[in-house]
């Protein structure tokens, strides 16, 4: 089981925000998506969700071409937690069932349980049946992400990504996701993409985007050795939190 991304290029008008990209994801392993802010991160996890298609290049996932797969056969395989999950209104179950129309209770609530919700379902009075309100108004920004993990997992996808599925949460939440993903790693393989340099320190490989290429590729203390974008980059922010 792996992916390969090969020479791929995407490109917006003149504008490539992916731009003939090489990138290997082995079966298990944990991989960091780094760069800063415009470096095509979001575009490589939407390429790879096949939400939209390259200019140029290919990705393959277990040697098949992703132009032979139908997307909704792709995405078996390959599951995301965005951003900012999108809920739609109706009950916790509803927007579970998206990911698994034929889930049983003991299922869904796995799920939660794995996603780290169950405390708060069984604090509901009534628990999965209960109204998330207007595109999930009524919970958190955490328990809004909370809930697309869970969906992510209903999804059975043996590849998740996480694009800085942290990034608009409390930080209490932040550090549960986190523990979250850290035991999905042990039975996933896990491509997180994240602005926060540490919480890619433990990855397999990371691979440091700028401009749409790869820069630089390796584990932590590879990157660190290297006179590169890694290090500076891990640099600035350690000072930043300093002066926090
Ligand atoms: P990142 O996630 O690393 O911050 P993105 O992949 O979202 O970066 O974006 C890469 C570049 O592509 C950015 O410069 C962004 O402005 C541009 N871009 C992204 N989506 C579009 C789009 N739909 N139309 C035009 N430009 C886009
Ligand atoms: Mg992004």
């Amino acid at each position: 089981m792996e992916i390969k991304i090969e020479n791929l290029t995407k490109a917006y008008g003149d504008f490539k925000a992916v731009d003939n990209m090489n990138l290997n994801i082995a079966d298990g392993e944990l991989v960091g998506l780094l760069g800063p802010s415009g470096c095509g991160k979001s575009t490589t996890a939407a390429l790879l969700m096949r939400f939209c298609d390259a200019a140029a290049g290919h990705i393959y996932m277990e040697g098949k071409d992703y132009h032979s797969m139908k997307p909704e056969e792709l995405r078996k395989h390959i599951a995301m937690v965005p951003q900012q999950v999108n809920l739609f209104s109706g009950t916790i179950r509803d927007n579970l069932l998206l990911a698994d129309p034929d889930a049983d209770d003991e299922t869904l609530m796995e799920a939660v349980k794995e996603a780290g919700l169950l405390k708060f379902v069984q604090s509901l009075e009534k628990g999965l049946d209960s109204d998330v309100g207007n595109a999930g108004a009524s919970l958190s920004g955490g328990q809004r992400q909370k809930i697309g993990i869970a969906r992510a997992l209903l999804s059975k996808a043996e590849y998740m990504i996480f694009d800085e599925a942290t990034s608009s949460v409390d930080p209490e939440s932040e550090k549960e996701i986190w523990e979250t993903i850290g035991h999905l790693a042990h039975t996933r393989t896990l491509i997180i993409i994240s602005h926060r340099m540490s919480s890619v320190r433990s990855a397999d490989c990371i691979y440091v985007l700028k401009d749409g290429k790869v820069a630089q590729q390796g584990n932590h203390d590879t990157l660190m050795a290297q006179d590169g974008l890694y290090r500076e980059l891990v640099v600035r922010q350690q000072a930043m939190e300093v002066a926090e």
